[in-house]
């Protein structure tokens, strides 16, 4: 049973490693970003209010994003654990976390901050760009920015509250897994 949330500005590798680890613990990998993007691929409601704020940047609003949280963490298959990446992402999303996860009895073991230079963040995003309509250089560091003001101030939301655990995510992929997978069995 793990019940984690990946932190980490993008680039940082928070989708692979949070794949890869729900993979390896049998547990839902819960990507707020995939969810965004399939419903922009299938042309949802949602998709088409989110695609506006995402080929920007920019966040998309919470009141778009907020029931699909409720109802994933609520699902049958979210009972023995889960992985949120991406989620939360501004004060606001975790204290919605906060009050859901009390609602449900439920509650957060570790929040995973993977740490990446600025330089190799933006390397990484650049090379991705080939396949995301948002990993262009203006959006990129659109992005970085909105990951300062409305991400980063949740590193000592949960540091208060001794949930944090720092990864240094500039390293080999296996090496980053490897130590994660020694979180969850601790
Ligand atoms: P990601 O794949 O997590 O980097 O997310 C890609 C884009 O989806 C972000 O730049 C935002 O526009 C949007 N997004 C993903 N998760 C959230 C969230 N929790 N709140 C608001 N917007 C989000």
């Amino acid at each position: 049973m793990a019940r984690l949330i990946f932190l980490g500005p993008p680039g940082a590798g928070k989708g692979t490693q949070a794949s890869g680890l729900a993979q390896t613990c049998g547990i839902p990998h819960i990507s707020t970003g995939d969810i965004l993007r399939a419903a922009v691929a299938q042309e949802t409601e949602l998709g088409l209010k989110a695609r506006f704020y995402m080929d920007r940047g920019e966040l998309v609003p919470d009141h778009l994003i907020l029931d699909i949280v409720r109802d994933r963490l609520s699902s049958d298959d979210t009972q023995s654990g889960w992985i949120l990446d991406g989620f939360p992402r501004n004060v606001s999303q975790a204290d919605f976390l906060d009050q859901l996860l009390d609602d449900i009895d439920q509650a957060c073991d570790h929040v995973v901050n993977l740490e990446v230079p600025d330089e190799v963040l933006i390397q990484r995003l650049l090379n991705r760009g080939m396949n995301r309509s948002d990993d262009n250089e203006d959006v990129i560091r659109n992005r970085l920015k909105v990951y300062r003001d409305q991400t980063e101030p949740l590193i000592d939301f949960y540091r208060d509250r001794e949930k944090l655990v720092s990864v240094n995510g500039n390293q080999p992929i296996d090496a980053v897994s490897q130590q994660l997978v020694e979180l969850v069995h601790q």
